[in-house]
């Protein structure tokens, strides 16, 4: 079965948008993964096809209506294996592990908050997981849900040119990757590392894996600290 990303949006021509060009386009039009946007407004019912109303206990902007939004989920008809989440600020924060996981599964329903967010009855009702991307404040779960799609996409089998080319990335192993380097050899007076070079696959190896402990450890206190938990010391290449 091809993996599939449901979106639910107030903005269904926000799609496929930058997931339709380059790696995720290319897969698309492939047919290697499957991308449905469905509009939340088709699933209201008054005159107005109103999707939000005011708070209640008062309080600035609009909130998505409960029934409107359990309408339109329950009209995706989205299987119960398939994982139903709602980007959230106040979610848990997005990690290469959940993508991994949710890349190995049948693909997700996503549902995009807009205004104050969503009526807290229909995240409890339908079981909707939060997944935040990041602590900040966008000003609707659209491009959230485009980068979780596409964290997703490119870990899928076929979607990246070689098979491996996701294993040794960033948070892949818990540290953040070592730097690249590319042709000229030397730009504006600064060399390639020489060790890159050597063909000493070895040493490369060795001098990646440094670079990368010395990264994580200067720049993320949190990743470095559970690297630290899960590696035993003889392991490591820096202390
Ligand atoms: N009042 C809310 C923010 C609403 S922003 C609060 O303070 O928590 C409107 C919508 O944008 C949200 O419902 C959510 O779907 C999306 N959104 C905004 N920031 C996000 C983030 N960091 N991660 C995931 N979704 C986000």
């Amino acid at each position: 079965m091809t993996w599939r990303a449901t979106v639910l949006t107030l903005f269904p021509e926000m799609f496929p948008g930058p997931l339709g060009v380059s790696l995720a386009g290319r897969a698309l039009a492939a047919c290697l993964w499957a991308l449905e946007a469905r509009d939340i407004r088709d699933s209201a019912t008054d005159r107005h096809r109103s999707v939000d109303d005011t708070p209640a206990g008062g309080g600035p902007g609009m909130v998505l209506r409960a029934d409107v939004l359990a309408r339109a989920i329950d009209a995706a008809e989205v299987s119960p294996d398939r994982p139903r989440l709602l980007m959230s600020p106040r979610g848990r924060p997005l990690t290469q592990s959940r993508v991994a996981e949710l890349a190995a599964g049948p693909g997700p329903l996503v549902v995009c908050g807009r205004f104050e967010g969503v009526d807290q009855r229909v995240i409890e009702a339908r079981g909707l997981e939060e997944v935040s991307v990041g602590d900040y404040v966008l000003s609707g779960g659209e491009i959230p849900a485009m980068a979780l799609i596409d964290a997703c996409v490119r870990l899928l089998p076929g979607v990246m040119g070689k098979a491996e080319s996701g294993a040794d990335e960033s948070f892949s192993h818990g540290l953040l990757e070592y730097p690249q380097y590319t042709r000229p050899q030397e730009f504006e007076g600064r060399p390639i590392p020489e060790v890159l070079l050597s063909g000493d696959h070895a040493r490369v190896d060795a001098w990646r894996r440094a670079e990368a402990e010395a990264l994580t450890r200067a720049r993320r206190t949190d990743l470095w600290a559970e690297w630290s938990r899960q590696i035993p010391p003889k392991d490591k290449t820096s202390g």
